[in-house]
């Protein structure tokens, strides 16, 4: 039986500290491997071609697009966002557990395709505390952030829409959240592989 990877797909509003807790996340499981996205977004300071994102313009965005280069795709704010099926699949097919950071758009799309995962939201303790944590980040206009916020929101309704849903207080506290859950989902009987062949031949497997 091959070992295929486990896509871990978190979502969470602007301001809620996802990036930095998936940052935190990576540390603490080395082999978690990241399905770069695409995007048509300016890169931000500190960011890096082909880690935090492939950095692509809006025409290339659209020939990707055309050529069915996505698993998924959306418009998130102004920008557009896009998951390969390249991003996704190298490291799925090698056993790697794998991190999907989707807008609830790229979750739908996912859900709609019936993609199995562990869907985790992370969420602001409150909508006051996302509108600071944004503005202390000062890398939106304020127009910008005014948006961000009400697609926030939109966002926080639909939370039924994951399996797990977090409220990250501090960053530690969360990251052990979804360390927990991935460790009870890779237990989970379904996932069982047996580890040596006297356990695969009792279990017929
Ligand atoms: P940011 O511009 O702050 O890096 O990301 C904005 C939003 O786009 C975040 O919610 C992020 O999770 C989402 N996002 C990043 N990559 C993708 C992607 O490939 N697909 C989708 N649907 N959303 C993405």
């Amino acid at each position: 039986m091959k070992k295929v990877g486990l896509p871990i797909i978190i979502s969470a509003p602007s301001g809620t500290g996802k990036t930095t807790t998936c940052k935190r996340l990576k540390q603490r499981l080395p082999n978690l491997k990241i399905a770069t996205s695409h995007t048509t977004r300016k890169i931000r300071k500190g960011e890096c071609e082909g880690v935090d994102y492939f950095f692509i313009s809006k025409e290339e965005f659209e020939s990707k697009k055309n050529n069915n280069d996505f698993l998924e795709w959306a418009k998130v704010h102004t920008e557009y966002y896009g998951t390969s099926f390249e991003s996704l699949d190298k490291h799925r097919q090698n056993g790697f557990d794998i991190l999907l950071e989707l807008d609830i758009q790229g979750v739908n799309s996912l859900r709609n395709m019936d993609f199995e995962g562990i869907y985790i939201m992370i969420l602001p303790p409150s909508i006051e505390e996302m509108k600071k944590r944004l503005e202390i980040r000062g890398t939106e206009t304020e127009e910008d952030i005014e948006s961000r916020l009400k697609t926030g929101k939109e966002e926080i309704k639909d939370y039924k829409k994951y399996n797990y849903v977090i409220t990250n207080f501090e960053v530690e506290e969360t990251v052990e959240s979804i360390l927990a859950i991935v460790r009870a989902e890779k237990s989970r009987v379904t996932q069982y592989i047996p580890t040596s062949e006297d356990i695969k031949e009792l279990l017929d497997l």
